[in-house]
């Protein structure tokens, strides 16, 4: 049977017995009862951004795309519900025309909104959190069928799990959330040389709104783009195009340079560090949503771990050292995150003020033994993995990590005692404790 469903990044895929794109949420209970009935394991997917193994599943694969309307505002608490499967593009543009935004996001908008919280998919702001906290209520179809709704107020035990769930407790069909007045963005991208950005970086976190920065591996360059609140109207950006994200990472001559280095890696790296070359800075004024995304037209695998804020500069320097050790080049930067602390239980922010280093190789690259390394770092400093990311951590290494595991557990086995949302990755991760 040839493979039906495949990830963004390529290294993953399955082959469904059923894929649905149910309409209401009387299809979406109709499913999971089949699946149930048939002994047919049921796995909600989103745009299929993860690159862990969290969708692929042999059984009923539900797509909640339809889901993707806003059916209520609440302008004065500035609250709106909505469709769980809308794409987070949809989504900003609608938040947008009713002078609304989401507090913070990552670096791209294409993510389903289920998907992005299911993940606990994070942008970068130590006065910030992921977008997982902005959930305020979900709607959520269980194992019986039955629609279980739950809230800062109502099923408080089961809200404060659901959040970052992974898709272990049901289908959520809907969402709400708690937004902010719309607002601008002033986006300052900095490249220059990479222990100067790191000079810079530990009081950048705490005096702008959202900070963050990139290496580029065996050079000494960097980036450190920080994204402050402004009250400036928006300012022409095409002649001071965004260095790092328009002309690196989504541009045609970065994916044909990644393709040359599965040839020739250090002749590629030459090229590379050319076009790196030379200071530059930027500066220009958006709305939220179209600062803090941008385009990833080069697909990629990425690995990305939590540390705690106190280690991230010395995790870093590890990181760094390893990677410029490495035989082959790496051409993709390292992007260094922050994130407030937060009371998910298994958000990798839960109960400590953060910093995420990511670290990406070119789609079908071979893992081993850049991202190994890396994640040996990682579990030296009790570094908690993102969830749509790839790692190689067990339940029982997992369950050392979240404070809160249990808590977590007991809502699963309240929910999904028989395991019919689980997949072969979510009993590894989830269901065994060794
Ligand atoms: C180019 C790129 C850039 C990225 N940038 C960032 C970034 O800046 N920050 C960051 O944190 N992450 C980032 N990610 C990771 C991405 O945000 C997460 O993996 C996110 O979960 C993907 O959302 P999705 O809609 O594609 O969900 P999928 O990958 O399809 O699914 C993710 C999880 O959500 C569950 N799920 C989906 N829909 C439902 C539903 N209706 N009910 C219950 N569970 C559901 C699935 O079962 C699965 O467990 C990036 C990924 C890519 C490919």
């Amino acid at each position: 049977m040839s493979d039906k469903w495949r990830n963004w990044g390529r290294n993953q895929k399955c082959s469904p017995d059923q894929f649905k794109t149910p309409n209401t949420s009387d299809e979406v209970a109709a499913l999971v009862c089949l699946g149930v009935a048939e002994r047919k394991k049921v796995r909600a997917v989103g745009a299929g951004h993860s690159f862990s193994p969290l969708c692929p599943t042999d059984g009923i694969m539900i797509d909640v795309g339809n889901f993707s309307s806003i059916t209520h505002v609440n302008q004065e608490r500035m609250q709106v519900t909505v469709g769980a499967g809308i794409r987070l593009f949809n989504l900003n543009k609608q938040l947008d025309l009713l002078g609304l935004a989401l507090p913070n996001l990552g670096d791209i908008d294409y993510q389903t909104l289920a998907g992005a919280i299911s993940t606990g998919t994070h942008g970068t702001g130590l006065g910030y959190h992921s977008i997982s906290e902005a959930v305020i209520g979900l709607k959520i179809i269980t194992g019986d069928g039955a629609v279980l709704e739950c809230s800062t107020e109502k099923n408080q035990r089961i809200f404060r799990a659901a959040r970052v769930s992974l898709g272990s407790l049901g289908i959520i069909i809907e969402v709400t959330l708690q937004c902010v007045s719309a607002f601008n963005l002033r986006a300052t991208e900095q490249t220059t040389n990479i222990d100067q950005i790191l000079e810079l970086f530990g009081e950048a976190i705490t005096r702008a709104d959202h900070t963050e920065f990139f290496w580029f591996p065996h050079t000494e360059i960097g980036t450190l783009k920080i994204n402050t609140k402004t009250l400036e109207t928006p300012s022409y950006r095409s002649p001071y195009k965004a260095f790092l994200s328009d002309e690196i990472i989504a541009n045609g001559g970065f994916e044909l340079i990644n393709r040359y280095a599965k040839i020739a890696p250090h002749r590629a790296h030459r090229i590379l560090r050319k076009q790196l070359s030379g200071d530059r800075k930027i500066s220009y004024v958006g709305p939220s949503y179209k600062v803090f995304c941008s385009k990833r037209r080069v697909r990629f695998v990425e690995m990305e771990y939590a540390v705690p804020l106190d280690h991230l500069l010395e995790v870093f320097g590890y990181v760094r050292k390893v990677t410029n050790q490495l035989d082959r080049p790496i051409t993709f930067p390292i992007e260094v995150r922050v994130l407030g602390a937060d009371d998910i239980p298994l958000s990798p922010a839960y109960g400590r003020d953060s910093g995420y280093i990511a670290v990406h190789v070119y789609r079908g690259t071979r893992l081993n033994p850049y991202f190994q390394l890396v994640e040996n770092i990682m579990n030296e400093f009790g570094g908690r993995p993102h969830w749509g990311k790839v790692h190689t951590l067990c339940g029982r290494e997992l369950a050392d990590l979240y404070p809160q595991w249990d808590d977590f557990q007991s809502v699963l086995e309240e929910l999904d005692p028989d395991g019919h949302f689980s997949t072969p990755y979510l009993d590894r991760i989830l269901r065994t404790s060794d």
